[in-house]
């Protein structure tokens, strides 16, 4: 791999966004227009979802519809408070009940009226709450991953990997945390058109693992998960 400086890469994650918004059509706008401006998406649609899902996934950040079935966005926005100070933006369908939102003291950042919707507007004033809120961790993750150049880097530091060590780095970086099969890590080196077995897999994490804990200072980012297979951990 080049030993040039990596300095016009884009961070391996983007900001994570939950979507709570119980009309699909509407969720499906918002998750393209986010998808859009490089940021990842999830959907819920009941309200009574929204808690156990900000604690297991840690969005960056979350747009809360006022009316869900379950549980409503009112209720939802007090409860996340009690736990965590993801941004929260609240979607109203009438100015009104924006008006009148802003006066009680819930705990979101911002309100938006959905009448008339602006995606723009939405995706405009997710940017501006992540940038206030320094909340945009994730946009500043020290591993950045080149997919067309095949280069790491690691706080600016390139990382010397072969082409199947890329290829795995980057599978476990797209999976956000979530662990992954051998088998799944084994179509990613697949495509390198070589057979690969399940050892082969493993040797190459373990070649992985050493380069990241030298360039890391010793951080051990890559987790086995016994029996089930790799999961990378960012700080
Ligand atoms: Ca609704």
């Amino acid at each position: 791999m080049s030993d040039a400086p990596v300095t016009s890469m884009t961070p391996v994650t983007s900001a994570h966004i939950l979507i709570v918004e119980d009309e699909p059509r509407m969720a499906a706008l918002l998750a393209d227009y986010l998808k859009a401006s490089g940021y990842t998406s999830a959907w819920l649609a009941n309200g009574l979802e929204v808690v156990p899902c900000v604690k297991a996934r840690r969005p960056d950040l979350v747009l809360l519809d006022l009316m869900l079935p379950g549980q409503d966005g009112m209720s939802v926005c007090r409860e996340l408070r009690l736990f965590s100070d993801v941004p929260v933006i609240m979607l109203t369908a009438r100015v009104e009940e924006a008006d009148r939102l802003m006066g009680l003291e819930i705990g979101a950042d911002d309100y938006i009226c959905k009448t008339p919707f602006s995606p723009r507007e939405v995706v405009a004033r997710v940017k501006a709450l992540l940038r206030r809120s320094g909340h945009s961790a994730r946009e500043a993750s020290p591993l950045v991953l080149d997919a067309q150049g095949y280069k790491a880097a690691w706080q600016g530091a390139p990382l010397d990997l072969t082409p199947i060590e890329f290829r795995l780095l980057k599978a476990l970086a797209d999976a956000h945390g979530r662990v992954l099969s051998r088998d799944k890590l084994l179509d990613h080196v697949h495509a390198d058109q070589r057979a690969v077995t399940d050892r082969a897999v493993d040797s190459h994490v373990k070649n992985l693992r050493r380069k990241l804990d030298a360039a890391t200072g010793g951080q051990e980012l890559i987790r086995s998960i016994y029996g089930v297979g790799y999961r990378l951990d960012l700080p």
